[in-house]
């Protein structure tokens, strides 16, 4: 199967509500360029460095997502031309988006992680330290980045009960959050979870956006 054929056997299963975000880590540009001739332009990275590189090799028209843990002296790399950063993890790293895009006059769309999986990551917020920030006078004090939801990842396993009990954990969060915080606005909508062992079970759970690699690119070694 080509990634053509897999884009388009992804399509056919995920409902039009629901973006799907190409997880293009560790794959080269020539393979991203088959994504991209096949009529896909959002792509996501997970590390700084290769978005900084992919970004500055291929067409202009590609949104680019940041999906993993972001160093803050990072974010004046990818300040100038991210789409949405899908992993803030801390006020600090929120407070330096906003400073970065206020140097290019623009808005960063951010989603703030909430750690929901069962094993120990080491990344991501808890419910009450995204309350803290979203309660917090400094929060809003940032003119320049925009909450526009939620990310999670499930804990990996085969145990969908364990997923799905994570899935609707993240979902209820979303929903208690947009009614405590914002619930005048319109622009807090997205739920970004699901990736290429669990989305379905995302999508049922709510997911607006799904993050998927091996699907598309096959499996990363
Ligand atoms: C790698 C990665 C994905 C995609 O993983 P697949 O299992 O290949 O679909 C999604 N989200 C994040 C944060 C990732 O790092």
């Amino acid at each position: 199967m080509s990634i053509s054929d897999n884009l388009k056997n992804l399509y056919l299963q995920i409902p039009g509500r629901v973006k799907l975000v190409a997880v293009s880590k560790t794959k080269p540009v020539d393979i991203i360029m088959e994504a991209y001739n096949a009529g896909h332009k959002i792509f996501g990275e997970n590390k700084a460095q290769e978005l900084i590189e992919k970004h500055s090799k291929l067409p202009n028209d590609i949104e680019w997502h940041m999906i993993g843990h972001l160093q803050t002296n990072k974010v004046k790399y990818i300040a100038s031309f991210v789409s949405l950063i899908h992993s803030v993890d801390s006020f600090k790293l929120l407070n330096t988006i906003n400073r970065e895009a206020l140097k290019h006059e623009r808005m960063i769309d951010c989603l703030l992680q909430l750690r929901i999986a069962r094993e120990e990551t080491k990344y991501g917020l808890n419910h009450d330290d995204i309350k803290d920030i979203l309660s917090s006078e400094e929060f809003k004090e940032l003119k320049n980045i925009r909450i526009t939801g939620l990310m999670g990842m499930a804990t990996y396993t085969n145990d969908d009960s364990v997923i799905k009990s994570e899935f609707a954990f993240l979902t209820s969060c979303f929903s208690e959050i947009k009614r405590i915080y914002f619930n005048s606005s319109d622009y807090f909508k997205e739920l970004s979870m699901g990736m290429s062992d669990d989305y379905l079970l995302a999508i049922e759970a709510g997911s607006t956006i799904i993050r998927i690699g091996s699907i598309i690119f096959g499996p990363r070694y």
